[in-house]
Protein backbone atom coordinates (compact mmCIF):
# COMPACT_ATOMS: atom_id res chain seq x y z
CA UNK A 1 0.00 0.00 0.00
CA UNK A 2 3.16 2.87 0.53
CA UNK A 3 4.78 1.53 -2.66
CA UNK A 4 2.55 3.96 -5.25
CA UNK A 5 2.66 6.55 -2.56
CA UNK A 6 6.44 7.12 -2.79
CA UNK A 7 5.74 8.41 -6.00
CA UNK A 8 3.44 10.57 -5.70
CA UNK A 9 4.18 14.43 -6.13
CA UNK A 10 1.21 15.32 -3.47
CA UNK A 11 2.89 13.50 -0.76
CA UNK A 12 5.90 15.52 -1.16
CA UNK A 13 4.09 18.85 -1.12
CA UNK A 14 2.27 18.58 1.88
CA UNK A 15 5.54 17.25 3.55
CA UNK A 16 7.14 20.54 2.14
CA UNK A 17 3.99 22.75 3.88
CA UNK A 18 4.89 21.31 6.67
CA UNK A 19 8.62 22.09 7.25
CA UNK A 20 7.60 25.66 5.95
CA UNK A 21 5.64 25.75 9.07
CA UNK A 22 8.05 23.92 11.67
CA UNK A 23 11.09 26.42 10.26
CA UNK A 24 8.74 29.58 10.78
CA UNK A 25 8.01 28.57 14.19
CA UNK A 26 11.53 28.03 15.08
CA UNK A 27 11.99 31.41 13.51
CA UNK A 28 9.65 33.03 15.47
CA UNK A 29 10.96 31.85 18.60
CA UNK A 30 14.33 33.52 17.91
CA UNK A 31 17.96 32.27 18.81
CA UNK A 32 17.71 30.28 21.55
CA UNK A 33 21.11 31.10 23.00
CA UNK A 34 20.78 35.03 22.71
CA UNK A 35 17.01 35.33 22.18
CA UNK A 36 18.47 37.62 18.76
CA UNK A 37 16.87 37.49 15.22
CA UNK A 38 17.17 34.57 13.03
CA UNK A 39 17.47 35.11 9.52
CA UNK A 40 17.78 32.65 6.67
CA UNK A 41 20.49 29.95 6.46
CA UNK A 42 19.47 27.18 4.47
CA UNK A 43 21.70 24.81 3.28
CA UNK A 44 22.08 22.21 0.13
CA UNK A 45 20.72 18.59 0.37
CA UNK A 46 20.88 16.69 -2.58
CA UNK A 47 17.70 14.29 -1.76
CA UNK A 48 17.56 10.72 -3.23
CA UNK A 49 14.58 8.09 -3.45
CA UNK A 50 12.10 10.53 -4.50
CA UNK A 51 9.54 11.46 -7.85
CA UNK A 52 11.40 12.15 -10.53
CA UNK A 53 9.31 15.55 -10.80
CA UNK A 54 9.94 16.97 -6.97
CA UNK A 55 10.16 20.44 -6.11
CA UNK A 56 13.53 21.75 -6.55
CA UNK A 57 12.66 23.42 -2.58
CA UNK A 58 13.96 19.73 -1.50
CA UNK A 59 17.33 20.57 -2.33
CA UNK A 60 17.62 22.89 0.21
CA UNK A 61 17.12 22.27 3.95
CA UNK A 62 15.52 25.00 5.69
CA UNK A 63 17.74 26.59 8.51
CA UNK A 64 18.50 29.76 10.37
CA UNK A 65 21.90 31.60 11.60
CA UNK A 66 21.62 34.46 14.39
CA UNK A 67 22.09 37.36 13.53
CA UNK A 68 23.61 38.82 16.57
CA UNK A 69 27.70 39.31 15.63
CA UNK A 70 29.42 37.19 18.15
CA UNK A 71 26.57 34.96 18.67
CA UNK A 72 26.07 33.41 15.13
CA UNK A 73 24.28 30.41 16.58
CA UNK A 74 22.76 28.07 13.75
CA UNK A 75 19.09 27.16 14.22
CA UNK A 76 17.80 24.24 12.25
CA UNK A 77 14.26 23.29 12.44
CA UNK A 78 13.09 20.14 12.52
CA UNK A 79 12.31 18.67 8.93
CA UNK A 80 9.64 16.12 7.86
CA UNK A 81 11.34 16.16 4.88
CA UNK A 82 14.75 14.99 5.97
CA UNK A 83 15.66 12.25 8.68
CA UNK A 84 19.18 13.67 9.93
CA UNK A 85 21.92 13.21 7.75
CA UNK A 86 20.76 10.59 5.35
CA UNK A 87 20.79 11.16 1.59
CA UNK A 88 17.27 9.38 1.16
CA UNK A 89 14.23 11.46 2.18
CA UNK A 90 12.72 10.44 5.50
CA UNK A 91 9.39 9.00 4.03
CA UNK A 92 11.34 6.80 1.70
CA UNK A 93 13.47 5.71 4.93
CA UNK A 94 10.44 4.86 6.58
CA UNK A 95 8.55 3.28 3.87
CA UNK A 96 10.82 1.22 2.02
CA UNK A 97 12.02 -0.32 5.91
CA UNK A 98 8.61 -0.72 6.68
CA UNK A 99 8.11 -2.59 3.16
CA UNK A 100 10.92 -4.59 3.19
CA UNK A 101 10.46 -5.81 6.56
CA UNK A 102 8.97 -9.71 7.03
CA UNK A 103 8.50 -10.40 3.22
CA UNK A 104 10.69 -12.90 0.73
CA UNK A 105 14.00 -12.23 0.38
CA UNK A 106 12.85 -12.11 -3.77
CA UNK A 107 10.26 -9.45 -3.00
CA UNK A 108 13.14 -7.72 -0.97
CA UNK A 109 15.18 -7.04 -3.62
CA UNK A 110 12.49 -6.23 -6.25
CA UNK A 111 11.07 -3.19 -4.00
CA UNK A 112 15.02 -2.10 -3.86
CA UNK A 113 15.16 -2.56 -7.32
CA UNK A 114 12.39 -0.71 -8.01
CA UNK A 115 13.22 2.16 -5.47
CA UNK A 116 17.01 2.14 -6.48
CA UNK A 117 17.78 1.23 -2.20
CA UNK A 118 20.89 -0.84 -2.37
CA UNK A 119 20.91 -3.79 0.10
CA UNK A 120 23.13 -2.65 2.46
CA UNK A 121 22.22 0.79 2.59
CA UNK A 122 18.99 -1.05 3.62
CA UNK A 123 20.36 -3.07 6.24
CA UNK A 124 21.96 0.46 7.96
CA UNK A 125 18.37 1.41 8.39
CA UNK A 126 17.11 -1.20 9.66
CA UNK A 127 19.50 -1.47 12.51
CA UNK A 128 19.50 2.55 13.02
CA UNK A 129 15.53 1.69 13.72
CA UNK A 130 17.05 -1.18 15.95
CA UNK A 131 19.30 0.01 17.68
CA UNK A 132 20.44 3.29 17.17
CA UNK A 133 16.50 4.80 17.32
CA UNK A 134 15.60 2.57 20.15
CA UNK A 135 17.85 3.60 22.16
CA UNK A 136 17.03 7.34 21.54
CA UNK A 137 16.55 9.99 24.74
CA UNK A 138 13.72 10.60 22.26
CA UNK A 139 11.95 7.23 21.69
CA UNK A 140 12.45 6.29 25.81
CA UNK A 141 10.49 9.84 26.60
CA UNK A 142 7.74 8.52 23.80
CA UNK A 143 7.16 4.52 23.82
CA UNK A 144 5.62 4.63 26.59
CA UNK A 145 2.55 6.62 24.53
CA UNK A 146 1.75 3.04 22.49
CA UNK A 147 -0.60 1.01 23.95
CA UNK A 148 -0.11 -2.00 23.41
CA UNK A 149 3.44 -1.42 23.27
CA UNK A 150 4.97 -1.21 19.88
CA UNK A 151 7.16 -4.27 18.34
CA UNK A 152 11.03 -2.73 18.67
CA UNK A 153 11.56 -5.40 16.06
CA UNK A 154 9.20 -5.02 13.28
CA UNK A 155 10.14 -0.71 13.28
CA UNK A 156 9.10 1.59 11.32
CA UNK A 157 6.35 -0.55 10.09
CA UNK A 158 4.70 -0.94 13.58
CA UNK A 159 4.58 2.59 14.15
CA UNK A 160 3.26 3.01 10.67
CA UNK A 161 0.18 0.94 11.54
CA UNK A 162 -0.39 3.21 14.86
CA UNK A 163 -1.03 6.43 12.95
CA UNK A 164 -3.77 5.22 10.41
CA UNK A 165 -4.83 3.47 7.16
CA UNK A 166 -4.71 5.87 4.58
CA UNK A 167 -1.09 5.61 3.07
CA UNK A 168 -0.27 9.28 2.86
CA UNK A 169 -1.82 10.26 6.10
CA UNK A 170 0.02 7.74 7.69
CA UNK A 171 3.58 8.85 6.49
CA UNK A 172 2.67 12.06 6.81
CA UNK A 173 2.09 11.75 11.13
CA UNK A 174 4.75 9.23 11.34
CA UNK A 175 7.13 11.77 10.19
CA UNK A 176 5.62 14.49 12.11
CA UNK A 177 5.65 12.21 15.14
CA UNK A 178 9.95 11.48 14.09
CA UNK A 179 10.30 15.21 13.77
CA UNK A 180 12.35 16.27 16.94
CA UNK A 181 14.64 13.55 16.13
CA UNK A 182 15.71 15.93 13.20
CA UNK A 183 16.53 18.78 14.71
CA UNK A 184 20.41 17.01 15.89
CA UNK A 185 21.48 17.86 12.30
CA UNK A 186 24.94 17.68 11.40
CA UNK A 187 24.99 21.70 11.45
CA UNK A 188 24.88 22.51 15.17
CA UNK A 189 26.65 25.71 16.54
CA UNK A 190 28.08 29.13 14.84
CA UNK A 191 27.51 28.67 11.36
CA UNK A 192 29.40 31.72 9.93
CA UNK A 193 31.08 30.09 7.54
CA UNK A 194 28.54 28.35 5.79
CA UNK A 195 26.86 30.38 3.15
CA UNK A 196 23.37 29.81 1.46
ZN1 LIG B 1 22.17 34.47 19.10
Amino acid sequence: MYHKILRDASLYDVLFKIDLDLAASRRAGGCSACGGRLHSARFRRKPRGGPEDLDPEYEWRLSFCCAVEGCRQRATPASVRFLGRRVYLGAVVVLVTAMTHGVTPRRAAELRAVLGVKRRTLERWRSWWCGIFVASPFWRSVRGRFMPPLAVGALPGSLLERFGVEAATTVTRALQFLAPITMSSPRVGACTPMGG
